[in-house]
């Protein structure tokens, strides 16, 4: 059994943002480390194309394998995203089952690959013996949180954001209570439950590899790799972001345009796979890009006034999203910028020479991708952890930019019209672009043959080949 080739099993949880960068991890080891890989999905049915489209595009070797899909009949429809990915987990172990049965008959199982929502799986993983392992899909700082998270809950009993001080993970930068991911706001939310739930079993992995990079957080990932009772190992492995053609042809012809437009003088404004405005922010934002005066490419969605997370399981607008915009918009900004449905092919935008800024939602994904190409940011921070990654990008790497928000909730036109200005053509700028390109010389570093990226990833899949099956 030991002379086959070791072969892990990884189970995304529902989300692009978690299977794109996982999809990356496993060409890695499939390409520099001949570990064998097999994808297990869970689904709740709605399974999109553009997961499909992801994982066709993986080499051959890689294998993907669809769970029967699971049930959520009796779930209210107001139920918070988070809640129903780990449903879709749990209610899925038993599939998981089935197709670890299956595998292990024909393969050398060493270990179990999960993300932020997995950890119920790992009593699956005992059950055959194979290793526990967490990818995640954030930053150094997340996952601070997550150990913290347990006292946290103990020795508090206000709402988070009505905490009076700041909370101090360690070697991060300080995070207010009301900055902290979106599913712990509201303790008596099941979503909250499920947080905490996932929060107690990390210390039961056998090692986290974690997509960030040493010089991108240094304080956190220096303080998470003290070794302590209950904290298992932790890898910098990234950035991983996605490569080859995975994104798909530029439907929406945003490329072209680029090419006619000045180098460096296009914000590009969009706000991840799921990300949707109220029809009153997206009125204010429309305006506000039209008098910055910048030019502008924004993938728009149709406005929802309820979830920000809107379109997080299915990516696409559900109505025409130009007929939300302000009347006469299109038109009069012709020649300033370009407004494209629902999606865009954002690695190419972002890689493109006229892309001057990022005006994002803060998803780590779209953070990472923003951080390889170095193009400087505005934080837009809806939901997830992205208000976190907001204040470590402002306030701690000070690569970004980010908006005012009104008594009222709203960032309004004459902010972001200046935030926008500020970032393309001021002085603070200016600053924040040469940063970013520390940065993302950085991150090409570390992801050299010697850098520190490839060594941990070097490390955990050396444990891999050396597990013993008992
Ligand atoms: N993405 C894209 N085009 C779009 C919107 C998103 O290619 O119009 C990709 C983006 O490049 C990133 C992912 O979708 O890889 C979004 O992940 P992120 O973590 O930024 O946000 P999430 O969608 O999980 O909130």
């Amino acid at each position: 059994m030991e002379t086959l080739t070791p072969h892990i099993v990884i189970l995304p949880s529902p989300g692009m943002g978690h299977l794109i960068p996982l999809a990356e991890f496993a060409k890695r080891l499939v390409l520099h480390h001949n570990i064998s890989v097999t994808f297990t999905i869970p689904t709740d049915g709605s399974s999109s194309k553009a997961q499909e489209k992801v994982l066709h595009a993986l080499p051959k070797t890689i294998n993907s394998v669809f769970l029967p899909p699971v049930s959520f009949d009796d779930l209210a429809e107001d139920v918070k995203i988070e809640t129903r990915i780990c449903l879709t987990v749990t209610r899925s172990l038993d599939f998981l089952r089935n197709a670890l049965k299956a595998l292990t008959a024909t393969s050398r199982l060493v270990a179990l690959v999960v993300d932020l929502f997995g950890m119920d799986a790992f009593d699956v993983a005992f059950e055959f013996n194979i290793s526990p392992y967490i990818f995640f899909p954030s930053t150094a700082m997340m996952l601070s949180l997550a150990f913290h998270l347990p006292k946290l809950h103990e020795t508090t009993s206000c709402e988070y954001r009505d905490l009076p001080e700041p909370v101090k993970l360690p070697g991060c930068v300080p995070v207010h209570g009301r900055d902290l991911l979106e599913p712990v706001q509201d303790r008596r939310n099941e979503a909250y439950t499920w947080i905490l739930h996932h929060a107690k079993r990390y210390k039961l992995a056998e090692g986290i590899m974690v997509n960030s990079f040493i010089d991108l957080e240094p304080g956190a990932f220096k303080a998470l790799k003290e070794e302590e009772p209950g904290k298992p190992p932790v890898y910098p492995v990234g950035p991983l972001i996605q490569t080859g053609s995975t994104g798909g042809a530029d439907e929406s012809g945003c490329l072209p345009w680029l090419d006619d437009q000045p180098s460096g003088s296009v914000l590009f404004v969009s706000f991840g796979s799921g990300g949707t405005l109220s029809h009153d922010q997206l009125h204010e934002l429309a305006l506000g890009l039209e008098m910055s005066e910048q030019r502008f490419l924004w993938v728009v969605r149709s406005p929802h006034e309820k979830a920000a997370s809107a379109t997080y399981f299915s990516a696409q607008s559900i109505k025409d999203p130009f007929d939300f915009l302000p009347k006469g918009f299109l038109g009069r900004t012709k020649g300033q910028g370009l407004v494209v449905p629902s999606w865009a092919p954002q690695i190419q935008v972002l890689s493109h020479g006229s892309t001057g800024g990022f005006l994002t939602h803060c998803g780590w994904n779209s953070t990472l991708e923003s951080v390889v190409h170095g193009v400087p940011l505005i934080t837009w921070p809806l939901y997830a952890e992205q208000k976190m990654n907001a204040v470590m990008l402002t306030e701690g790497l000070k690569v970004a930019l980010r908006p005012k928000v009104d008594e009222n909730g709203l960032v309004r036109r004459e902010e972001i019209a200046k935030v926008v200005k500020g970032l393309l053509e001021g002085e603070e700028g200016k600053k924040i672009r040469n940063k970013m390109r520390d940065l993302k010389d950085a991150a090409s570093n570390v992801l050299r043959e010697d850098g520190s990226s490839t060594k941990s990833l070097s490390e955990v899949a050396h444990k891999w080949k050396n597990h013993k099956s008992i």
